[in-house]
């Protein structure tokens, strides 16, 4: 009889994904990120996790000047 005691961090039901936040002052992240809210309004999910990688690949400059 083993009891586990090893705690199993979080049980992800509804969010499995934690979803990517755009970077401030790009307008391509904000587009994307409109685009993801409006294909979650539309219950589009498959939509909503493509802006994810989208934001999530898009390129940016390490450091603002
Ligand atoms: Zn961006």
């Amino acid at each position: 009889m083993a009891h586990r005691t090893d705690m199993d961090d979080a049980v992800h039901l509804s969010t499995p994904i934690r979803e990517p936040v755009p970077v401030e002052g790009c307008t391509t992240c904000a587009e994307l990120a409109a685009r993801r809210e409006a294909g979650r309004r539309g219950g589009d999910l498959s939509a909503v996790s493509d802006r994810n990688v989208e934001i999530r690949r898009h390129p940016h400059r390490e450091a603002a000047g």
